[in-house]
């Protein structure tokens, strides 16, 4: 059975994600944090399509919850592959860098970067015994331009591009690929609350993009025929200025 893990399944972006996946065949492990009834609707939602989904419930940030959990799953499904790993969860808490507290910068980092270094490690290690693997991280435009108000997660997402680019060199040998995708301004719980008519304008297909639309890349990106793309960042932004 191949199996494919999004981190942070259970809404937005990564339930588009895992739904994708499902409906290239494979068997989805739903990560999710808190939100149980969400991710419950992302799993039913996925059998739909007649493969498997299973919860996986942990903080990407905190090594002790993925070792626990992820580990003792790759433990107990020696027989099964994780083909795919899409390191999605990411949070945003905004702030003038001046204003902004040592919480405000540690969560957002912590979840971004030692969250793609605790699930990946453990992933990869199977995909280099397979000879095969697709790892996709979801970045962002503001780790590619910085963007004020967010220094924390621009040098997060900033952090993990390179984190991309530098495992691309490591696995590449062994028909594992490492992509990272950039979207902009993506309609999620995520960026409920800006206004999109005010960014319009600035934006050259004059719209906000849904989850759909990255997730669509993310499945270009996981399938056979991206077999010779690595180590590279595909904006998904409408056009916006990176
Ligand atoms: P979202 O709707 O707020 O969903 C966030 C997801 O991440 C939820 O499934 C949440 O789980 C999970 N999550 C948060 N913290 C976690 C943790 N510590 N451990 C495990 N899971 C955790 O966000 P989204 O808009 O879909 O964003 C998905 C990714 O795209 C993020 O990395 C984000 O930075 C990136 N992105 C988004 C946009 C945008 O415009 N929306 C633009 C650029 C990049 P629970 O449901 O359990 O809370």
């Amino acid at each position: 059975m191949k199996f494919a893990l999004v981190t942070g399944g259970s809404r937005g972006i990564g339930r588009a994600v895992c739904l994708k996946l499902a409906d290239m065949g494979y068997h989805i492990l739903i990560n999710y944090q808190s939100n149980l009834e969400e991710a419950k609707k992302t799993s039913a939602l996925v059998e739909e399509k007649g493969v498997t989904a299973q919860l996986l419930k942990f903080d990407v940030s905190k090594e002790n919850e993925v070792n626990e959990v992820l580990a003792a799953w790759l433990d107990a499904n020696k027989d099964k592959a994780i083909e795919v790993l899409v390191n999605n969860a990411g949070i945003r808490k905004d702030n003038l860098l001046m204003f902004m507290s040592a919480d405000e910068w540690h969560k957002v980092m912590d979840i971004a970067v030692d969250g793609f270094f605790n699930v990946t490690r453990l992933v990869v290690k199977d995909m280099l015994v397979k000879k095969y693997g697709r790892i996709i991280n979801i970045t962002s435009l503001s780790g590619l331009k910085g963007l004020p108000g967010q220094t924390n997660y621009s040098a997060s997402k900033a952090a993990v591009i390179g984190a991309t680019k530098a495992l691309a060199q490591e696995v590449g040998r062994r028909g594992i690929t490492v992509n990272a995708v950039a979207p902009g301004f993506i309609k999620t719980d995520m960026t409920e609350g800006i206004d999109e008519k005010a960014f319009r304008t600035l934006i050259p297909v004059a719209r906000f993009g849904s989850a759909d639309e990255v997730a669509d890349t993310v499945a270009f990106l996981a399938s056979p025929k991206a077999s010779y793309i690595s180590a590279q960042v595909i904006s998904v932004n409408g056009g916006l200025y990176s």
